[in-house]
């Protein structure tokens, strides 16, 4: 057998199919065709992986890759140089857009662009996301059934009037489509986080901002609230979302110390998010490592858990036959800081970067060029493969 790619010697941590050791990963059109310690043969490229971590692509399922949204970010660049393969964009777009995001970002993106539609129909533009009349779960459900490859439910975020209409707009259009729904949620007096979760909520839902400053995840003595627990026990789906104001240690530690982590690990990547916080994939993850989750459950989390989440169990993993998205991660020893969405530091001794992603079995990021030939063996060359 003549592979395309063999990585070999990596520590392969796949939590869907139970890998957590020593193997070879072998590649042939496009999906994996081997894993084990006894993978070995010809490969067009074989990439000495050796002293990194070999991942499922990661999986981010909140950023934000749409132009309707003035802080946008493109998929490629925010995603695959932090070994995100498949990404999910949280209602940058409306239905009244999602056609042409479709056209111009999604069909052109190396990465895998999921979406879930704004309920706001406009989309994240502004003041039309107050406006209660854009806020109509019909059109949403019907372009969401209208792109199943593509959209994976509603969303609703941004909305401080009192009433119910953005969070259970989202719901409607989620229930009227059989999807699921995002919330990003700002409680008001009119309207509680206990509501919310309790009553409107269904099993699937998902909450994003979970450790935001804004959320009574935690109650003034730093408890978790029994709603909380009880929304998670109903099988709400708690995803983090970090973005450039939804990510506090304050929170964030008193939570994990009670055993109340996210479902998933997510950044909300934007032109904001992207700097001061650095909430890229790998910095997040970094965070959770930090707090003290082991690296085989923040993989969980930002792989098989995440896959489920949005309904596609085929994705977050790399079974043979599985399609070849792959990261190969390095984590580094040594004193680091981590930033989080209020500008306060915690101190860490890891630090995991990215080093090679491919999608699809094709090497899309190749930082120290781990998959090509030394160019004084490489002869005469013109763009080598
Ligand atoms: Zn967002």
């Amino acid at each position: 057998m003549t592979y395309d790619v063999l990585l070999k010697g990596g520590h392969v941590i796949d939590p869907k199919n139970g890998i957590d050791a020593l193997v070879n990963v072998a590649i042939k059109d496009g999906k994996i065709a081997a894993v084990g310690a006894d993978v070995h043969g010809e490969a067009t490229k074989t990439l000495d992986v050796t002293g990194h971590y070999v991942t499922p692509g990661l999986i981010d399922i909140h950023l934000h890759a749409y132009q309707r949204f003035g802080g946008w970010l493109h998929p490629d660049q925010q995603c695959l140089p932090y070994g995100v393969t498949t990404c999910v964009d949280t209602g940058s777009s409306g239905w009244q857009h999602f056609e042409d995001f479709v056209n111009t970002i999604i069909a052109r993106s190396t990465t895998r662009v999921l979406a879930f539609i704004n309920i706001v129909g406009a989309g994240m533009a502004g003041a039309c996301e107050q406006d209660v009349n854009e806020m109509v779960p019909e059109p949403c459900a019907d372009m969401i059934k209208q792109y199943p490859e593509h959209a994976i439910g509603s969303k609703s975020a941004h909305f401080y009037g009192p009433g119910w209409e953005a969070a259970q707009g989202g719901i409607d259009a989620a229930r009227l489509s059989d999807t699921i729904t995002m919330v990003d949620f700002a409680p008001m007096p009119e309207r509680s986080y206990e509501e919310l979760l309790i009553e409107r909520m269904a099993p699937g839902d998902i909450h994003t901002h979970l450790y935001a400053s804004h959320i009574p995840l935690i109650d003034e003595n730093k408890k978790i609230n029994d709603y909380v627990w009880a929304a998670r026990e109903k099988g709400v789906i708690f995803d983090t979302g970090h973005g450039g104001g939804s990510f506090w240690f304050r929170i964030a530690v008193p939570a994990m110390e009670q055993g109340f982590p996210p479902d998933t690990i997510s950044t909300d990547l934007h032109t904001g998010s992207r700097m001061r916080p650095n909430a890229t994939m790998v910095s997040t993850m970094d965070k959770y490592l930090a707090m003290g989750m082991p690296l085989n459950e923040v993989v969980y989390r930002s792989t098989q858990k995440p896959a489920e989440v949005i309904r596609r169990p085929e994705l977050g993993q790399i079974g043979v036959g599985a399609e070849a998205d792959v990261a190969v991660l390095e984590i580094e020893e040594g004193q680091y800081g981590l930033v989080d969405s209020g500008r306060a530091r915690m101190s860490a001794t890891q630090k995991t970067s990215c080093r090679v992603t491919l999608r699809a079995g094709q090497v899309v990021w190749d930082e120290y060029g781990l998959s090509c030939l030394p160019w004084e063996e490489a002869g005469d060359y013109k763009m080598l493969p």
